[in-house]
């Protein structure tokens, strides 16, 4: 944002202030859902930034065509990628055996072959409007809607500090996904955990390892992140990306004294600062209970293609020196709160934020990788004391953070719960006046998710302070409606457009269901921990455990459409997909699961006809990034930085460039002030 930006923006906060500033409730008092007037400035002022949006293109990964068949009840299904550096105007020949299965070329991205057979060979040509071709791989049908990648699970491990200890079993954990050899179609890297913790709870955990998978099944490398990196969901967050722009991602994350990369070699010894490369890889950092609240903190890049480490760097933020004044606690809950997300905070590098604490104390750091380097780039600390405003921002986190592009100026922002950091990592809110009193809360989701009004919202729900879960402008952060505080912490909130009968996304929270505009039906009973691109509609399809739901109006109740038969949902309570993201096929989501008897995981893939053409989830810069956080603490579902759903007429058109293998810019030459008609 430019500093003329920021102070129209700091006075439109104090012109505004009047209109967002809620009531103060007592707990009970009031439980209706409040609808507040709408403040016509921010709206304005959010439509101008949109019209006068900048026209660069965002970098976004080369994809391959990502043909997948799979044997179907009627015959083989195919679905392929349209990609968002291709004209959306591109039309599609299936070939079958090295036949079109029709006269016509295909508009749809997908395709029941019903003359197709278990022995069938398929590939796709593509059409531009220019006349250009392109033939994709080959593919042959999946016996089931699913790829399965059989792993090898880590040896047991034995807590050597614990002589009465049982051997620890080791688990697939979080997963991630990105082009890790740059071949245009993508890996998966995975956590490998046992015993993990929660920073509430003691406990020695075994040493985190991290493996890369291909989709055909290799296993590329593995890594052993050593005994003085705990595991839990919040410890590990890890970053998979192409943060030097190769072509190939790497995996950027905290490790300790005694990593080492998957050649066998210390991480210590790839770093640059002489002081790292002294560092102790055999110290025991871990305390009488488990945790490692002591000695050096590294961040490492490592190759996602070898699994080499290339650089470490110091951990920042760092944890200080005392946890008690700093954080709150002595025993390691709240200074070891970690969240990182990939976000391209000057509009053309990704850079890796890395972020400690969101219950008192709350510190970012960005790093950027170039030239085989890490470098710091921008910092915040709500406790710098040069900077008495950032005070605001203590107790504002959740459990998971979201990066968009809020002001539409090309660069991203990082919604980090009730508050809102700009793309140099300054506060753009709580600090300014009026802004209501939000706290911490477990989820967040943050899209498009009131379609009429310009821009996008957040929906959240909170542990304390004035409203049990709200939406609100992300822009600005005013509420637009919120159900107030009922005395106990909302624990779940889930948001998305899954009502035919209410345009935009539903939200449900604390037994209510309320729709965008703030209206309150009555609540269905509904899953509230995932979301997936399942069925032919445009509406979201829930997710709960092994179990993709469909939200039936006529009956206010959701059905399961399927399930995971074989398989586990990860996080225990939290039973989420190890993995969601449009990793392959056309634009719905893939889903994955590790399986029951600890073999291997699966990648599924729907088999549902439909008429509707989207470009790849992933070439959605707000998605892909989503998909980069989605492990991070308490997984949540991604969001596309436009409304999809019921109804929808129009999308934009992406605007949005890759560089393919050879050093070619592609590009889809569409007018990207033109939007596209899902008509
Ligand atoms: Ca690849
Ligand atoms: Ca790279
Ligand atoms: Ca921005
Ligand atoms: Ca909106
Ligand atoms: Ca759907």
């Amino acid at each position: 944002m430019k500093p003329t930006r920021l102070v129209l923006l700091l006075l439109l906060s104090l012109s505004a202030a009047a209109a967002p500033k809620i009531q103060a409730q007592e707990p009970g008092r009031s439980d209706a859902v409040t609808v507040l007037p709408v403040n016509e400035e921010t709206v304005a002022e959010t439509r101008r930034l949109i019209t006068e949006r900048p026209v660069e293109k965002r970098r976004v990964e080369y994809l391959d065509r990502g043909l997948v068949c799979a044997a179907a009840p009627d015959g083989v299904f195919c679905s392929w990628r349209l990609l968002g550096t291709e004209p959306y105007e591109t039309k599609f020949y299936l070939y079958r055996d090295g036949v079109k299965v029709s006269e016509e070329p295909i508009a749809a991205t997908n395709y029941l072959d019903a003359q197709g057979t278990a022995d069938s060979e398929y590939y796709v040509e593509a059409m531009a409007p220019n006349g250009k071709t392109s033939v994709s791989k080959s593919a042959r049908p999946l016996a089931k809607p699913y790829l399965e990648i059989k792993t090898e699970r880590p040896a047991d491990w034995k807590n050597d500090r614990d002589p009465k200890s049982r051997p620890m079993r080791y688990q697939l954990g979080n997963m991630s996904a990105a082009d890790l050899d740059g071949d245009g179609a993508y890996e998966i890297v995975a956590i490998w955990e046992s015993n993990p913790k929660d920073n509430a709870h003691d406990g020695f955990s075994a040493p985190v390892r991290l493996a890369a998978y291909k989709l055909t099944g290799e296993r590329l490398w593995e890594l052993d992140l050593g005994v003085n990196i705990r595991a839990g969901a919040h410890y590990n967050p890890f970053l998979v990306y192409d943060f030097d722009l190769d072509g190939k991602a790497e995996i950027m994350m905290k490790t300790a004294p005694g990593s080492k990369d998957a050649a066998g070699k210390f991480v210590s010894e790839a770093s640059r600062d002489p002081e790292i490369r002294a560092a102790d890889n055999n110290a025991d950092l871990r305390n009488a209970t488990g945790r490692v609240l002591s000695g050096p903190e590294f961040l490492t890049v490592f190759s996602g293609a070898t699994g080499e480490a290339l650089d470490s760097a110091r951990y920042l933020p760092a944890r200080g020196d005392s946890l008690k004044r700093d954080w709150g606690d002595d025993y390691g809950n709240r200074v070891d709160r970690f969240l990182a997300a990939v976000a391209v905070l000057d509009g053309e590098r990704p850079s890796g934020v890395f972020a400690r604490g969101y219950y008192t104390k709350t510190a970012l750091t960005a790093y950027v990788f170039k030239d085989g380097a890490l470098k710091v780039q921008a910092a915040f600390d709500s406790d710098d004391r040069s900077q008495p405003e950032n005070f605001a921002y203590r107790g504002r986190g959740n459990h998971g953070l979201t990066v968009a592009d809020v002001d539409y100026d090309g660069k991203d922002e990082i919604i980090y719960g009730a508050s809102l950091f700009d793309d140099d990592l300054s506060g753009v809110y709580p600090h300014a006046p009026g802004y209501p009193k939000l706290f911490h809360g477990d989820a967040q989701h943050v899209g498009d998710l009131v379609p009429d009004r310009p821009g996008l919202e957040i929906f959240s729900v909170h542990e304390s302070g004035e409203a049990a879960f709200d939406m609100r402008d992300a822009r600005t952060g005013e509420l637009l409606w919120f159900l107030p505080f009922q005395g106990r912490d909302v624990g779940r909130g889930a948001s998305d457009d899954v009502d035919p009968r209410t345009p935009g996304a539903e939200s449900w929270a604390a037994g209510r269901f309320v729709t965008a505009a703030g209206e309150e039906r009555p609540s269905p009973r509904m899953p509230v921990n995932f979301f997936c691109y399942w069925d032919g509609d445009l509406g979201r399809e829930l997710q709960d455990g092994i179990s993709i739901h469909k939200y039936n109006p006529e009956t206010n109740r959701a059905d399961v459409i399927f399930k995971a038969d074989g398989c586990v949902s990860y996080g225990g309570t939290k039973a989420t997909p190890f993995l969601n993201a449009d990793l392959f096929g056309d634009w719905r989501e893939e889903t994955v699961y590790a399986l029951a008897d600890g073999s291997g995981f699966r990648v599924y893939t729907t088999t549902v006809p439909t008429r509707y053409r989207i470009p790849t989830l992933m070439h959605n810069p707000e998605y892909r990034l989503a998909v980069a956080w989605q492990n991070v603490g308490y997984n949540q579902p991604p969001h596309l930085d436009y409304a999809l759903g019921f109804g929808v007429e129009e999308i934009p058109r992406p605007n949005v460039f890759a560089v393919a293998p050879n050093g070619d810019r592609l590009e889809s030459g569409d007018d990207p002030a033109r939007p596209i008609s899902l008509e």
